[in-house]
């Protein structure tokens, strides 16, 4: 069968941009605020020879913290259950934070292939944050944009290398 690839982190990252971006069409809903991704949405996508299914794992994304907490708990299950490989998205903007810790600690007892990836890097330097992001525990982080679609290329060899 072909390979499941989910994408998942806190509210406002850029799931669902970047989700639009790899699908090539606007089949999730990019808001400025939290709380619009309907449900789970599907991609069928082809990168290189390889194809494979991409789920954008946002869910109805709430507000308050604890829900968001709980909501990020839900779609790190969903994505360590049913994904063959993860994409882990942050927002290159800032530091992680402890919702992100969280997660990671989720995902690295996984054992699931997960590529830990810093959104929102709209120009080519690396913020000093950067470095933080190797204390979550899954490697070197990838630097993409998905407004400018910066870095997806280099994103994409490594997750289809995870197949
Ligand atoms: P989600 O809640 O994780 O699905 O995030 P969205 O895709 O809805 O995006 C949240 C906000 O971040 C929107 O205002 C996007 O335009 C913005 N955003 C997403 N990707 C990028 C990016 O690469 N760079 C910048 N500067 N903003 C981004
Ligand atoms: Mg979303």
């Amino acid at each position: 069968r072909k390979p499941i690839v989910a994408v998942v982190g806190r509210p406002n990252v850029g799931k669902s941009t970047f989700f639009n971006r790899i699908a090539g069409r606007r089949i999730s809903i990019v808001e400025d605020t939290p709380g619009v991704t309907r449900d789970r949405v599907y991609a069928e996508c082809e990168w290189l020879r390889y194809n494979f299914t991409l789920i954008d794992t946002g869910g109805i994304e709430p507000s308050s913290t604890d829900v968001i907490l709980s909501q990020m708990r839900d779609q790190a299950q969903i994505a360590i259950d049913t994904a063959d490989v993860i994409i882990y998205l942050c927002d290159g903007k800032y530091s992680y934070t402890s919702a992100d810790e969280e997660i990671a600690q989720m995902l690295r007892v996984s054992k699931k292939p997960v590529v830990l990836v810093l959104n929102k890097i709209d120009v080519y330097n690396k913020p000093s944050h950067f470095y933080d992001y190797y204390n979550l525990g899954l490697g070197e982080p990838l630097m993409i944009s998905s407004v400018n679609a910066m870095g997806l290329g280099d994103l994409l060899d490594e997750v289809v290398k995870l197949f």
